[in-house]
């Protein structure tokens, strides 16, 4: 059990500078994140775009703001417990318990929610049978691309995730990259890149198709995709990555008892 001052939910903006406030005041604190890096909507959503509306500083990205926000608090060395997000608050005589969902538990005397819009969630294949693949054969975001060479994988996507990670795992995987509609909503250049890879036999690109079922026992063996008009296809596949963007939820956090209007927040 971590034992601390403060709990801060969420490594956005709002929390970061929380934190510092925090340690200016002399308190220690953790700050837990669903996401695999801080930053929140900022570097998740928008690293390189433009920001006009900060104090003092008129004009950086959403990255800059992030690494400027982790400079500043650099010297209370907080820790970070990222890829989990609190599930269970605890009222415990005049401290609160915390716990994350990957078991991670807390004591401390205040919470602060800097959770945002929510966290954020991967959107997901709506084949039931995927669930049972999810963190050994199939995931929605790319840890450790090592895992993937020499290996056959199929992406599945037309955005900027599912172009950049099929140009990428082309040069060490057979990569299959999979998508429901002939157009693409990534970059000019990535789409022209991935057509030029299919025309040289790098990407098997699939369009019009959509994953209809997984086959594998412990990890997926085959994908079966099918086409609008119907017709089945299947492929070898050792790994699947779903990229279909992410969607913001407030989750856990409108179990917790609080005073919100659900109705806005939905
Ligand atoms: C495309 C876009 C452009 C924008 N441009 C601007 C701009 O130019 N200027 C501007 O001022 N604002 C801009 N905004 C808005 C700005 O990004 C948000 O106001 C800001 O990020 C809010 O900061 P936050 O820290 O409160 O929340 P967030 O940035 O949403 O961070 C909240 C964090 O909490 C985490 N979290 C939530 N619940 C849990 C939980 N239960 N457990 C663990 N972690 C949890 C989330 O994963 C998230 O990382 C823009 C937003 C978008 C989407």
């Amino acid at each position: 059990m971590n034992k601390t001052d403060v709990l801060i939910i969420g490594a956005g903006p709002t929390g970061l500078f929380c934190a510092h406030q925090l340690g200016i005041i002399g308190l220690t604190c953790e700050i837990v994140d669903n996401l695999d890096k801080v930053g929140g909507q900022c570097i998740e959503l928008y690293p390189d775009k433009p920001i006009y509306d900060i104090p003092a500083i008129p004009e950086c990205t959403g990255e800059e703001l992030t690494n400027n926000l982790l400079k500043q608090i650099k010297p209370f060395n907080f820790n970070f417990h990222l890829n989990q997000r609190v599930e269970e608050l605890k009222k415990v005589n005049d401290r609160w318990h915390v716990k994350t969902n990957a078991n991670k538990e807390f004591d401390v005397a205040s919470i602060v929610i800097a959770g945002g819009v929510g966290s954020f969630e991967p959107r997901k294949f709506p084949v039931k049978e995927c669930e049972k693949f999810e963190g050994n054969s199939l995931f929605y975001s790319v840890k450790d691309k090592t895992i993937f060479k020499d290996k056959t994988i199929s992406i599945f996507g037309g955005g900027d995730s599912a172009l950049d990670w099929a140009i990428e795992l082309s040069n060490t995987s057979k990569v299959n990259l999979i998508h429901r509609r002939d157009g693409f909503s990534g970059m000019e250049a990535s789409v022209q890149k991935v057509k030029e890879l299919n025309d040289q036999g790098k990407i098997n690109l699939y369009t019009k198709y959509q994953l209809d079922s997984v086959v594998g026992e412990d990890k997926i063996d085959t994908v079966k995709i099918k086409h609008d008009e119907g017709e089945l296809k299947e492929i070898k596949s050792d790994y699947i990555l779903g990229f279909f963007g992410l969607i913001m939820q407030l989750g856990p956090i409108l179990d917790w008892g609080l005073n919100i209007n659900k109705k806005q927040l939905k």
